[in-house]
């Protein structure tokens, strides 16, 4: 257990997490705040909801996120999805929101908004997402889990999808993160151990349209909740520590009707034209810090050109070898960060194949 942090008592709270709720229902509120982190609070129902349209929208206070001026503090919470909450469990629940803006316009940080305008305008493409979410965990001194105070472990080999004492850790707060959401509805599709230790990544998808930035968000939440019991931080920096020491991504794989369809590849060559034109604009909201990451080394492509081919994992967009072969199917783009934001990769995905609003 790190030291230097007050952990929660998990044994003495069960004891008051069975006692009856007389009726009522929490719901957690939950939105991103300007930070790429999340925020939460809770609300008290008269009784349980089932669907979003149930709830009331709320509001918080946005001088204390850096989300609104002090003179004009109200940032209004609308509740956009729902998902059955893994830590209270019953009929409590988590609550995805947009933030909004008093004046009736979306939050500067509201990224979902465009995001969701842009999947309804091609809902006929049938859209699907596949998010590769990597992340490291590190102890409270900031260094990550397991290392040597102030040193390293010894060189990347053993560790990706790595078994045994000295090449896998943390694996507890993986299990409990994956259970949690499948607990919670999340659309978790897997889990591995990653190249650099305590590095792991886990898989959402495929998702329709706007549920991809959705459930990604709400798995990132529940990390981040989960980890807090373990007194463990999670970290999604792109390039957590440099050197010979793997970076963190997001690969976005991507399929529509027309890339599933029979004769699929070609309707994935011509997004590929499309995707080089847009190199820089993409480039621009696949996260901070990426330029630490994506440096042509360490299965990256360069930050600076744009490249694709099937199987590489050196470029910037690979098209996996059994989609070649079957000529249909979907596409990785390798390029964002782990820290970016799944509502603007999949909305300026779309924009690139399909124009914008
Ligand atoms: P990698 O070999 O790159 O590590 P993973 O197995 O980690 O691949 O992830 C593959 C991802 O591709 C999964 O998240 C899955 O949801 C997604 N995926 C699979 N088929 C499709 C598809 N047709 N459209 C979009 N995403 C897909
Ligand atoms: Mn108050
Ligand atoms: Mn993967
Ligand atoms: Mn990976
Ligand atoms: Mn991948």
């Amino acid at each position: 257990m790190a030291d230097s942090t007050v952990v929660s008592n998990t044994e003495n709270l069960m004891k008051y997490m069975s006692l009856d709720q007389r009726g009522r229902s929490m719901a957690e509120y939950i939105w991103i705040d300007s930070q790429g982190g999340t925020r939460s609070k809770t609300k008290t129902l008269s009784k349980p909801v089932t669907s979003v349209d149930q709830l009331p929208e709320w509001n918080f206070d946005g001088s204390s996120t850096a989300q609104a001026p002090g003179d004009n503090s109200d940032v209004y919470l609308r509740p956009v999805a729902i998902f059955p909450d893994p830590f209270r469990q019953g009929d409590n629940i988590l609550v995805l929101c947009e933030t909004w803006d008093a004046d009736g316009s979306p939050n500067k940080f509201n990224f979902r908004h465009d995001a969701a305008r842009l999947m309804e305008t091609n809902a006929k493409e049938e859209f699907w997402f596949g998010l590769e979410q990597e992340y490291t965990l590190l102890g409270t001194d900031g260094w990550p889990y397991g290392w040597p105070r102030g040193g390293f472990p010894g060189a990347q080999g053993p560790y990706y999808c790595g078994v045994g004492t000295g090449r896998v850790y943390c694996r507890d707060i993986v299990e409990a993160h994956y259970r949690a959401c499948l607990y919670a509805n999340i659309n978790i599709s897997g889990i591995n151990a990653e190249v650099m230790p305590s590095q792991w990544e886990y898989q959402v998808g495929p998702c329709p349209g706007i549920d991809m930035g959705d459930h990604l968000w709400m798995s990132r939440y529940i990390l981040h909740r989960v980890a807090e019991e373990f007194g463990v931080r999670i970290s999604f920096e792109p390039k957590p520590i440099k050197g010979e020491w793997n970076g963190a991504g997001l690969h976005s794989n991507v399929s529509t009707a027309a890339t599933r369809a029979e004769g699929g590849m070609k309707a994935i060559e011509a997004a590929m034209k499309k995707f080089e034109a847009r190199h820089v604009e993409h480039i621009a909201v696949y996260g901070e810090g990426n330029e630490e990451r994506l440096t042509g080394r360490h299965e990256t492509g360069n930050i600076d050109k744009f490249s694709y081919g099937v199987a590489d994992r050196g470029g910037s967009i690979r098209i996996p070898r059994q989609v070649a072969k079957d000529g249909k199917g979907y596409f990785e783009d390798r390029r964002p960060a782990s820290n970016a934001d799944p509502y603007q990769i999949t909305g300026i995905i779309v924009e690139t194949m399909c124009g914008g609003l």
